[in-house]
């Protein structure tokens, strides 16, 4: 899994604690009986390197966030000038302003010019300073405006979407023979990317999901027959609904993407859930927003602008199956909806991943000045590591049923396996 370098590195690096190109971490670490001897894919490990692709004085760096808000962006942004300018004197420094149409200058977004004073207490503040955007990116004119900006390396903080749009311009700079590394350093609040460990953000959106539920569980025992509905993000993958759940232990039922559940009849989720109230007069139930996406009628897709498919509301399409169960059993009811997902994703990142965004931001310089490029940092089995592009958008991570994690999830709240 070596990663493409843009050339030889000549310049000595000013840094230390140098990690070297052969050291590396293999992906299995469990030595399965069937398979003994197999590490499966080796990676690179992140960190400075005794010798520099770029001489850093004379580096033009770029930085852009794209995609949805996460928690860190702030952090990670800061942290990428703190180490480009005090780790590495490089000089200069830009932002190019929401997202990749920002580097589309007939969007007349102007760069902001990054120093050390810029950043101070940006860390401190949700969002991106920077601004975000989706969107299609007309690769050829924003590869023009990199090369006219003399751009030798560029930091794409982002999602899927966006590691593929860095490949994108990856690629076509290097068709163009400009020497651009770019270095994608991962973001998603759902935790669902291959070889990352823990993305940034997931954590503060677990604290953010576990207050929200401790509200919920007070509004729904506080009243007759309540039950508290709380919609969290995870559009594929169900982490924040299955870790949330684990923190809080006051939830009753986690609905996520991976499970499909029935609705209706016996053993489907009203039944059990109106079982749940009769017995004990309350309940809380935690939906991730991909979940039960099958329940609706098949209609064309819809998507967004950067051709995501727009989920239909699993939210209020569940609040009005539970009260049309309620009545049909002649229960009384009091629902309290909640759908906390942009107070969370606006936060400012938690003591966790604040630590967190520093270590990637400073292992995606480290790799930058080295030549790296067409890569995105990852953390697998605790250490940093450098993943190909192309690797990391080509899947994703899910829940596993059978693992520990879900397993916590069903034994905390003592749903059924399977609704249905
Ligand atoms: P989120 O976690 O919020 O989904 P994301 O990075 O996946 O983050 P998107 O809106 O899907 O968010 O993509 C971000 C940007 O990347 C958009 O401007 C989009 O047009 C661009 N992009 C997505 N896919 C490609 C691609 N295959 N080639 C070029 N650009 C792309
Ligand atoms: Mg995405």
């Amino acid at each position: 899994m070596t990663v493409t370098t843009l050339g030889p590195c000549k310049y000595p690096s000013p840094r230390s604690g140098f990690v070297s190109d052969d050291e590396k971490i293999p992906a299995n670490i469990i030595r399965a009986p069937d398979r003994p001897d197999d590490p499966g894919p080796l990676f690179e490990i992140a960190g400075p390197r005794e010798r520099l692709y770029f001489d850093p004085p004379r580096v033009r760096a770029g930085i852009i966030t794209c995609g949805g808000l996460c928690p860190g962006l702030n952090n990670v942004i800061r942290s990428l000038v703190r180490e480009l300018h005090g780790g590495y004197e490089v000089r200069e420094v830009i932002g190019f302003r929401m997202g990749y149409g920002g580097l589309d200058p007939r969007n007349h977004h102007e760069p902001m010019v990054l120093v050390h004073s810029s950043v101070d207490d940006i860390h401190q503040q949700g969002g991106t300073i920077l601004g975000t955007s989706r969107g299609p990116v007309d690769v050829g004119a924003a590869v023009e405006n990199l090369i006219r900006r003399k751009i030798d390396m560029l930091f794409c903080i982002g999602g899927d979407g966006t590691q593929r749009g860095a490949y994108a311009l990856y690629e076509a700079c290097k068709a163009r023979g400009h020497a651009l590394a770019v270095v994608g350093v991962p973001k998603t609040i759902d935790n669902d990317v291959l070889y990352v460990d823990r993305t940034f953000g997931y954590l503060t959106a677990l604290e953010e999901a576990r207050h929200v539920i401790d509200a919920a569980h007070n509004e729904a025992r506080s009243v007759e027959n309540g039950v508290a509905l709380v919609k969290v993000m995870g559009r594929h993958a169900g982490f924040i609904a299955a870790g949330a759940t684990i923190a809080s232990q006051d939830v009753n039922f986690t609905l996520v993407p991976e499970v499909p559940f029935r609705l209706e009849g016996k053993g489907g989720f009203v039944a059990a859930l109106t079982e749940r109230v009769r017995d004990r007069g309350h309940a809380v139930v935690v939906v991730a927003e991909g979940a039960g996406q099958d329940l609706f009628p098949s209609e064309p897709h819809i998507t967004d602008a950067s051709g995501n498919v727009k989920l239909k509301d699993i939210g209020p399409f569940l609040a009005k199956a539970i009260a049309d169960g309620f009545a049909a059993e002649k229960l009384p009811l009091t629902l309290r909806y909640f759908d906390p997902g942009y107070q969370i994703r606006s936060r400012p990142a938690n003591c966790e991943d604040a630590v967190l965004c520093d270590m990637f931001a400073r292992q995606a310089v480290h790799a930058a000045m080295a030549g790296k490029t067409g890569m995105v940092v990852g953390l697998l089995h605790g250490t940093f590591i450098h993943v190909p592009t192309s690797l990391i958008v080509a899947g994703a991570k899910r829940l596993d049923t059978d693992g520990l994690f879900w397993h916590s999830v069903l034994a905390a709240n003592q749903q059924p396996d399977r609704f249905g």
